[in-house]
């Protein structure tokens, strides 16, 4: 495929936009080569700047569970723009949304929007601080929550003490603040804890991981973590961005089975808008205010546009709860055919999934945390990753991110996926 004017947009971008892009990812660093210009998409398909039709992974990171400029949700789009885009005003339909996310949740009675998945977790966090009294977090290394100061932080040899900030500009005094644990590794948390006896505040989890590949918590781990945050009266922030509406109506808390303390969302409850929101039981989120002294606010929180993408998006899945196993069956079948052709290829590879969410790692050991997903062999994934793009596949650009399967895709799609990777060299 010829991806000519997407290389020049893209060199364009560069003079204007620091690294041509508003996102880091969306500049394929991981992977080389010029990022794609996408035009319009509808349902499974992305349209290109070169008029390519590419099969879409990614889905804008997770939102688009039904597809591309899925109907419903572009109308409600388009009859709520006409009456204003904002108003910095109560809506009711800021109720309404809210009514419907927290019936679908189980162990949430209220919650906040914001606007990005960034926000819902740096407030979750200041809400937890709040309430709890202490400062310190336990995240997990290879999580990511957003890209606020407090979760830059990366994994080191000195993981079990302070972390260290992995981006100029996060002082030592935020880092110090932020401890982390191993994911799968219950000791590391435990460690954690006793060496921090009543000064941790929260342990925030991606419950099923997706920014270090997909990974999957082990029934121990997660249980053994709920089990500690209750003993030792830690909040336990279950960070749903990605999971949220696309595991199932109630999120990674309804699969898995537990309860967490705050869960934060993103992607697919603004249907494709920008939307964020956390949520807790109503003794923890009446800590906000106005009513609590934890101070969080937006001036397009709530955004009448926002709202009226996620409550079309959220009805959609709240009606027609099937889509959960339909995709769940789908991304089945595109794991046996990958694993089927790589195996035949003889190429390394593990292939974790849970429900929609999927990743391939061009390794021999099973991927559990971050140090085993980053074994996966890179050169291995550019030549996978390309391949494909040149047989009009577009899967995330990083071997750390997780594909979404969106339901517009067919089976036909999916045959066309594992065909494509057939005749790719690796
Ligand atoms: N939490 C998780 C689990 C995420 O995957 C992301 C984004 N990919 C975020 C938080 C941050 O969301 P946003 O990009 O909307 O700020």
């Amino acid at each position: 495929m010829i991806y000519q004017r997407s290389s020049a947009l893209f060199a364009e971008a560069k003079n204007y936009i620091p690294g041509g892009v508003n996102s880091p990812v969306r500049a394929f660093k991981a992977v080389g080569g010029d990022p794609i210009f996408v035009k319009e998409a509808k349902g499974a398909y992305l349209y290109d700047e070169d008029g390519n039709r590419l099969i879409d992974y990614i889905a804008s990171w997770g939102p688009l569970i039904l597809g591309h400029a899925y109907e419903p949700v572009i109308n409600a789009v388009i009859d709520k723009a006409k009456k204003g885009t904002s108003f910095g005003m109560p809506t009711e339909i800021e109720t309404q949304l809210a009514q419907l996310a927290l019936s679908m949740v189980p162990n949430i009675d209220k919650i906040r929007f914001v606007n990005s998945g960034t926000e819902a977790c740096m407030s979750a966090v200041r809400l937890a601080r709040g309430y709890t009294g202490k400062d310190k977090i336990i995240k997990f290394a290879g999580c990511y929550h957003g890209h606020s100061d407090s979760f830059l932080i990366q994994a080191g040899s000195g993981a079990v003490t302070f972390g260290s900030p992995n981006s100029p500009g996060v002082t030592q005094g935020t880092a110090k603040d932020t401890l982390l644990a191993t994911y799968n590794d219950l000791d590391s948390v435990a460690t954690l804890v006793a060496a921090n006896k009543d000064e941790i505040a929260a342990i925030i989890i991606e419950p099923i991981a997706g920014n270090m590949g997909c990974i999957v918590p082990t029934e121990k781990f997660i249980q053994g973590l709920r089990n500690i945050c209750t003993q030792e009266g830690i909040l336990l922030i279950f960070d749903e961005v990605m999971t949220g509406f696309r595991l199932a109506k109630g999120g990674a808390q309804e699969v898995l089975d537990i309860k967490a303390d705050i869960v934060t969302y993103g992607k697919v409850i603004g249907g494709g808008l920008p939307v964020g929101a956390f949520a807790a039981k109503a003794e923890i989120m009446d800590y906000l205010a106005p009513d609590g002294p934890v101070y969080q606010a937006g001036t397009l929180s709530g955004n009448p546009l926002a709202m009226s993408a996620g409550l079309a998006m959220l009805t959609a899945l709240n009606d027609n709860p099937e889509v959960f196993t339909s995709l769940q069956e789908k991304a089945a079948y595109l794991h046996k055919g990958i694993a089927e052709v790589l195996t035949n290829k003889g190429v390394d590879h593990q292939i974790n999934r849970f429900g929609s969410m999927i990743s391939v790692h061009f390794t021999d050991e099973p991927v559990v945390d971050f140090s085993s997903s980053a074994k996966g062999n890179n050169e291995t994934f550019k030549k996978y990753f390309h391949g494909m793009l040149n047989k009009g596949i577009y899967l995330p650009p990083s071997a750390f991110e997780s594909y979404f399967l969106n339901d517009a895709l067919s089976y036909a799609d999916l045959d066309e996926t594992i065909n494509a990777l057939k005749e790719i060299v690796l």
